[in-house]
């Protein structure tokens, strides 16, 4: 119960690591927003992760300025305060470099990038203000990807908005220090959700992956709501500014297949 009176809120927690990180929080003794485009999926949510702990559902996208707004309005209305913000949501758009349309590229820089800045900004300034009322700095967690750093070919604006966002998390984390209010970012590697199955549609992609998987796995969402969980809780107090990857080893061995 290490977040235990905490207040959440959950970007594209209807599904998949999302919905883990929703569910892993509200066992930690969280009460949890989820801020996510799909409705159905985000009621369905609710039902789903209430015997956990107390769980809400705002319909948003995140890459809309007012949305977002609407979205903390809400979380206050519902929860009094904001202690922790999870800007999870995040889309993928196949398309070769020469192929790739204007408006495709926007569209996944505002749902991946643009969001973490607008509900990062939003929330950041209530938890300053809130700070100012003596209550204790809150804490972000963004999510990136190990393809910050390792680029896809048919993933332009999927491969820039994860860089983005590991650069953004080390400039709000500076920004953030002074109110002490700690910005992290978890990166992982492949995760089965359905965001995965769109890229990973064949037996030979998967094998490819599990060849470059050290510990030969895809992995579970949960794992990912492991790291996030403890980003957020006490237990990282003193660690701002990282990116860590929970990827099978990928990252950090990044080693080639004989
Ligand atoms: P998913 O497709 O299973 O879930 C994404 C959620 O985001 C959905 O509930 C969707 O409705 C929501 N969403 C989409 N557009 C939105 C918008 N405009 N506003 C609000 N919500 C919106 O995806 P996932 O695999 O759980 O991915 C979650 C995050 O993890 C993403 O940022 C993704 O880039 C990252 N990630 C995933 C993997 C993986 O292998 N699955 C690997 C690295 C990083």
């Amino acid at each position: 119960m290490r977040l235990d009176g905490r207040t959440a809120i959950v970007t594209g927690g209807a599904k998949g690591i999302g919905l883990a990180i929703v569910r892993r929080l509200a066992s930690e003794g969280a009460k949890v927003m989820i801020a996510d485009i799909d409705e159905a999926a985000g009621s369905a949510a609710v039902d789903a992760v209430s015997g956990d702990g107390e769980v809400r559902f705002t319909a948003t996208d995140v890459s809309e300025r007012l949305d977002v707004h609407n979205l903390v309005a809400k979380t206050i209305d519902a929860f009094g305060s904001i202690n922790a913000l999870v800007n999870n949501a995040g889309i993928v758009h196949a398309a070769d470099f020469l192929d790739l349309e204007e408006a495709d590229f926007d569209r996944v820089m505002g749902v991946n990038l643009k969001s973490a800045f607008l509900c990062g900004q939003a929330v950041a300034r209530h938890m300053v203000e809130q700070i100012g009322n003596g209550e204790e700095p809150g804490s972000i967690v963004n999510m990136s990807s190990i393809n910050d750093t390792f680029a896809i070919a048919n993933q332009v604006p999927y491969s820039v908005s994860k860089g983005g966002i590991s650069q953004l998390t080390k400039v709000m984390a500076l920004s953030l220090a002074p109110h002490g209010i700690r910005v992290n970012a978890v990166g992982p590697g492949s995760i089965m959700t359905d965001l995965l199955a769109t890229v990973v549609d064949n037996a030979e992609a998967r094998n490819r992956i599990l060849s470059r998987t050290p510990l030969g796995r895809i992995g579970d969402p949960s794992e990912i709501a492991a790291v996030t969980a403890f980003l957020l809780s006490p237990d990282a107090s003193y660690v701002t500014g990282q990116t860590i990857y929970a990827d099978g080893g990928r990252m950090p061995l990044n080693y080639t297949v004989p």
